[in-house]
């Protein structure tokens, strides 16, 4: 399986780089899941299990937490600042409420961030993954 030429490598279109990257599939067939089982475990499977293509050679790190750090920083400080202005809450109100927030966007965005960058690398870099 190892020596299957890209199926669609950098030709394919953004919107089907977005697609696959909300499913969570294999940036070369679109089909394999990038991620072992579970809500929180982001850990990517060591080959696309449809394909073969190998994805832990081109894990994108940290890269996709600090995107969504920098994010959520401008969405949610202003956020809380409009909030707090408006109606003056006491503070274990902000604690709860944009922490309670902050934690609910990142469980659900952050896999899904994690395939648009490495769909994006796979599309943009293909020379790394060779095999
Ligand atoms: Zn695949």
């Amino acid at each position: 399986m190892s020596s299957s030429p890209k199926l669609d490598g950098g030709s394919s279109s953004l919107g089907r780089l977005f697609r696959q990257a909300m499913r969570c599939t294999c940036p070369r067939c679109g089909q394999g899941s990038l991620y072992n089982k579970g809500l929180f475990d982001l850990t990517l499977r060591g080959v696309c299990t449809s394909c073969g293509l190998n994805l832990a050679k081109n894990d994108s790190a940290d890269g996709p937490a600090v995107f969504l750090i920098f994010f959520l920083g401008v969405l949610l400080v202003p956020m809380a600042l409009m909030f707090d202005a408006a109606f003056s809450p006491p503070l274990w109100v902000h604690a709860v409420l944009w922490g309670v927030l902050a934690i609910a966007i990142t469980v659900v965005s952050l896999k899904p961030l994690k395939s648009l960058v490495i769909a994006i690398q796979f599309r943009h870099r293909a020379s790394d993954w060779d095999e």
